[in-house]
C-alpha cells in the first residue's frame, strides 16, 4: 500500500464523540443519495490516478510532503462542523486552537510572551500580510530581497506598490552581504527579506550579519520561512544555518508554512509578527460578524476573511501528536530529511560523471550530469530527469544562473545564460532509509 488509511476507524470514533454535543438538538436526518454519491467517488478516484505517487519515498522531486495521518484525519472530522475562523460565531472550538497552535510556532521561534499572528491559506497571503505590514511603517521605502527568494516578493511589492530591488547572490545562493550594504547606503530601503530556506536551492540567508547591518541602518527585518522555518529544531544543521536559526527572535515578522514541512494539507501557511501593536494597522469596522463575544476575533488581524478552522483544527491536532521540541520525533524527521541530502550530495560529490555544487543547508539537493558545455548539461539533466521517471523515480528540474555555477565547474563552457541541473527535496524521513533505491536508480540511468 501506497496510501495509508489503517488509521481511518479513529475517524469515525472520533465523529461519534463529536454527535454527542448535538444530543440536544431534535432529530434531523438528512438524506443521502448513496449510489450517486458512490458512483461519483469512483470516478473521481480515477481522475486522481493521474497523479505522480507523492506519499512514497521514490518521489523526491518538488517541494511536496504528505500530511501526517492525524491532520488527515482531523481536517475531515472538521468538515462535519465546516468552522470558518473569521469570527468566533463561524468557529469557536477552531480559532481557539488556531491561537493555540500559533502561540506554540511563536514560541519555538523564541516569542514566548508576545506576539501577534494567525494562519493564512498560504505562504504568499502570509507575506503578503508581513509586506503590507511593512509598507504601512516605511511607506514609499524599498523592499529589498535576494535574487533566490521567492517571487513572490517582488509581485507582492508590485500589488502592494512598494517599490522592490533584488538583491545578489554569494557562491552558495545566500543574500550577498557586501551588495546588501551598498544597497543600504543609499538610504531608501524600509524592509529587507531574509530567506531562512530558498525554495530552489535550501539555501539559509546570513542572518546575523543583516541584523549587524540594522544596528548602522534602519530597517525592518522580515524571515520567509515558509519552506525552512522549522529546520530551526534539526540536530545537525551547519554553523552557519545554525547561527541564522538562533537569532530569529530578532526579526520583526516571520512566514513559516505548515503545509511545506508541518505536515499539513494545503491551505496552511502562518505569519507572525513580534509586536502586537502592528495589530493596530489592521483595524477595520465590520458591521456584521463580530457580535458574539468581547475576545479578539482572528478577523481582526487577518487580511483574508474567511478562512479554513480545519486548517487550525489539523495543526492543532498534529502539534499535539508530535511537539514542536528539538529532541522530539518530529524535530528528528527534519535531522533525517537533512541527513539524507548530504548523503545524497556525498555520493554525488564522489562519482565522477556528476557534477555538484554546494552542500545542501536544509533538505534540497542540486546536481547535473557531467557534460563540456551548459547546453549539454541542460539537455542531459531533462534526460536523466524523463529516464528516472520511468523506473519510478520523481526527481524535479531547476534552472540555475551560470554565474553561480562557474566556480563549481571551472571546466565546463557556458554558452547560455542559465543550466537546468537536476533537484531533488528529500523532504520525507523515510527518504533516508531509500536511499541506496534511488541511487540505484540513478547510477542505474547515467
Ligand atoms: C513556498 C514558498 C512561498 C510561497 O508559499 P505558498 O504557500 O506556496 O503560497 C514563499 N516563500 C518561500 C521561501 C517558499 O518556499
Amino acid at each position: 500500500m501506497v496510501l495509508e488509511v489503517n488509521s481511518l476507524p479513529a475517524l469515525e470514533r472520533a465523529l461519534q464523540t463529536l454527535e454527542e454535543s448535538f444530543s440536544q438538538m431534535p432529530a434531523f436526518e438528512q438524506e443521502t443519495d448513496l449510489d450517486g454519491i458512490a458512483s461519483v467517488l469512483q470516478d473521481v478516484a480515477l481522475r486522481m490516478q493521474d497523479n505522480y505517487p507523492y506519499a512514497h519515498p521514490l518521489y523526491a522531486g518538488q517541494m511536496l510532503k504528505p500530511p501526517h495521518p492525524v491532520a488527515r484525519l482531523a481536517y475531515m472530522l472538521a468538515m462535519w462542523v465546516n468552522p470558518n475562523n473569521h469570527a468566533l460565531d463561524g468557529g469557536r472550538a477552531s480559532s481557539e486552537m488556531e491561537k493555540e497552535a500559533v502561540a506554540a510556532i511563536a514560541a519555538m521561534y523564541g516569542w514566548k510572551d508576545r506576539h501577534l499572528g494567525h494562519l493564512t491559506s498560504g505562504g504568499t497571503m502570509a507575506n503578503l500580510e508581513a509586506l503590507w505590514i511593512a509598507g504601512n511603517l516605511h511607506a514609499g521605502k524599498k523592499v529589498l530581497a535576494s535574487s533566490q527568494a521567492h517571487y513572490t516578493h517582488s509581485r507582492i511589492s508590485a500589488v502592494l506598490k512598494l517599490p522592490f530591488e533584488s538583491v545578489a547572490c554569494d557562491q552558495q545562493g545566500r543574500l550577498d552581504i557586501t551588495d546588501l550594504r551598498t544597497k543600504l547606503e543609499r538610504g531608501d530601503v524600509g524592509t529587507v527579506v531574509a530567506t531562512l530556506g530558498t525554495t530552489g536551492a535550501g539555501a539559509v540567508d546570513p542572518l546575523p550579519e543583516i541584523l549587524s547591518l540594522r544596528e548602522e541602518f534602519e530597517f525592518r527585518i522580515h524571515v520567509d520561512a515558509a519552506y525552512g522555518g522549522y529546520f530551526l529544531l534539526a540536530d545537525n544543521l551547519g554553523s552557519d544555518s545554525r547561527a541564522s536559526f538562533d537569532c530569529i527572535d530578532r526579526v520583526d515578522s516571520i512566514v513559516v508554512d505548515p503545509h511545506k514541512h508541518g505536515l499539513q494539507p494545503y491551505g496552511c501557511g502562518c505569519i507572525l509578527f513580534r509586536d502586537p501593536a502592528v495589530g493596530r494597522i489592521y483595524d477595520h469596522d465590520s458591521p456584521y460578524t463580530y457580535f458574539s463575544s468581547d475576545e479578539l476575533h482572528l478577523g481582526e488581524i487577518s487580511l483574508e476573511c474567511s478562512r479554513a478552522g480545519a486548517s487550525a483544527v489539523a495543526l492543532w491536532a498534529t502539534q499535539r501528536l508530535l511537539p514542536m521540541t528539538r529532541d522530539g520525533e518530529f524535530a528528528q524527521g527534519l535531522s533525517k530529511c537533512r541527513a539524507a541530502a548530504l548523503e545524497l550530495h556525498r555520493r554525488l560529490r564522489a562519482d565522477d560523471d556528476q557534477l555538484t555544487v554546494f552542500e545542501p543547508e536544509l533538505d534540497i539537493v542540486i546536481w547535473a550530469p557531467g557534460g563540456r558545455r551548459g547546453s549539454e548539461i541542460s539537455r542531459r539533466s531533462s534526460t536523466v530527469f524523463d529516464k528516472a521517471a520511468e523506473k519510478n523515480l520523481h526527481l524535479a528540474l531547476v534552472k540555475l544562473p551560470a554565474d553561480l555555477l562557474r566556480s563549481y565547474w571551472p571546466d565546463v563552457g557556458f554558452d547560455e545564460e542559465t543550466v537546468t541541473c537536476l533537484r531533488s527535496c528529500l523532504m520525507k524521513p523515510e527518504h533516508e532509509g531509500w536511499l541506496d533505491e534511488i541511487w540505484r536508480i540513478l547510477k542505474d540511468i547515467s
